[in-house]
């Protein structure tokens, strides 16, 4: 049995990953457990989601060392976004980086590709020790310490031991469970479907957020003359969509998007995605914690889930360097406690802040459509909100280790 790891991992996604390889750099010991397969871990597949990273997720990458791994042709930017409400009659609502010191608002990186060189990276760290194909059978949190039981091969049960556990296993996180830590789901009854498009004209790194009544379309800037698309409808008008042979597919994302990016061809497959939020109810339990989809699951629709996660590890690990520093128990619940009203404060805004626009966008009635006009336009109008939203996109933070500058 291998003896007292400072932190016993479970979910190899990017918040496991980002964890584990910022516990590394901070000097911490770490196992991440996952239940792919490491050639599945190490070469992901494409998943079609293209991530919008805010500044301060772009800073924590750069500490990891992991935006310097990405490809060129792997990092679009966005330079403007524009929200459009129902008919395109005009347009609602820009945002620009005017005024926050940057041209950029932010960053389009594949999820894949997020996945891989948060994997290669974490391969790199000594001290940093990765089990692929694991099933963990049990977690047992007890007050002196933490124990795992897992297999990698059945019928060999294996046995970890460390001082503090973490749940980074999605948004339908087994481990969150196995601490008796309650989530509140909110199934939106809608299916996300997200794919690449390639188009005639430039998109000019804008990014687009199209409210219409049936069903909303984002086309998001990647590299070069490709788009990432994403329609999201409910779930019997999704399962048409995707039914759709490719041409007619591409002609209706055309034509929502009154052609302003030209002719328009899909690249590859639909992939889609029913919506379901999370939200768990306590983030700490006994000597463990949640980072990640697995303390908030959020709904898409303002691109925060992995940019909420990167600053769940960003303050789960400054929780964590201070107690050390304090010559504290690093999963002492008071440690623990301070990690919780940290991530508490930074997420519920946007979580409940999104289901709502969530709710809004996916009424069709009068009364909604007429909520939808005013507060697009009562926000184009209302310049502290604009900067508001475009501050949290392009402020300044992220991950801060011991020893480094903002
Ligand atoms: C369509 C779509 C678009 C999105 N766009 C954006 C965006 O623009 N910006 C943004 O910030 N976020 C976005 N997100 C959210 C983002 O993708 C997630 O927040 C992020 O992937 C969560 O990472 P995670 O590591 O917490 O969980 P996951 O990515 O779900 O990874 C969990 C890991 O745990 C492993 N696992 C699961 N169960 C077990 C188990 N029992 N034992 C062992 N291992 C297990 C899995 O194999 C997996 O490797 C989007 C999400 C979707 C669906």
């Amino acid at each position: 049995m291998q003896q007292d790891r400072d932190a016993l991992i479970v979910g190899a996604g990017p918040a496991g990953l980002a964890l584990a390889i910022a516990l590394a750099d901070a000097g911490f010991t770490a196992t991440v457990l996952d239940a792919q397969p490491r050639e599945a871990l190490a070469a992901p597949a494409e998943d079609g989601r293209d991530i919008a990273l805010t500044h301060a997720s772009a800073a924590t990458l750069r500490a990891l060392g992991l935006w310097q791994r990405l490809l060129p042709e792997e990092i679009g930017c966005i330079k403007e976004a524009r929200v459009i409400d129902g008919d395109w009659q005009d347009r609602a609502l820009s945002f620009s980086p005017q005024g926050s010191g940057s041209d950029v608002l932010g960053w389009i990186v594949p999820n894949h590709a997020l996945r891989r060189v948060s994997f290669a990276a974490a391969a790199e760290r000594p001290g940093l020790q990765l089990l692929d194909s694991a099933q963990v059978l049990r977690v047992g949190t007890e007050p002196g310490r933490v124990q795992l039981d897992f297999e990698t091969s059945p019928g060999m049960p294996r046995q970890l031991q460390g001082r503090l556990f973490v749940a980074a296993d999605s948004r339908f996180s087994w481990s969150r469970k196995q601490l008796g830590i309650a989530a509140d789901m909110h199934d939106f009854g809608r299916v996300m479907i997200v794919c690449r498009m390639r188009h005639d004209f430039p998109h000019g790194d804008v990014a687009y957020e199209c409210f219409g009544y049936e069903r909303t379309l984002a086309v998001l800037p990647a590299v070069g003359h490709v788009s990432s698309v994403v329609v999201t409808a409910d779930a019997a008008a999704a399962s048409q969509l995707l039914a759709l042979p490719e041409q007619a597919f591409a002609a209706l994302v055309e034509r929502q998007f009154r052609s302003r990016l030209g002719r328009m061809q899909l690249l590859g497959k639909r992939f889609p995605y029913p919506l379901v939020a999370a939200y768990a109810r306590r983030f700490v339990a006994q000597r463990s914690a949640l980072v990640g989809d697995a303390a908030v699951g959020m709904h898409p629709v303002t691109a925060h889930g992995y940019n909420l996660g990167l600053q769940s590890v960003a303050s789960l690990v400054h929780a964590l360097c201070e107690a050390r520093a304090a010559q504290q128990d690093i999963s002492a619940a008071e440690v623990l406690a301070g990690y919780e009203r940290a991530h508490r404060r930074d997420a519920a805004p946007i979580y409940h802040g999104t289901n709502a626009v969530a709710r809004l966008y996916a009424s069709t009635g009068a009364p909604q459509r007429l909520a939808r006009q005013l507060l697009l336009r009562g926000a184009q109008h209302l310049p502290p909100l604009k900067a508001a939203i475009t501050a949290r996109l392009t402020g300044r933070g992220g991950l801060q280790l011991p020893g480094t500058t903002a």
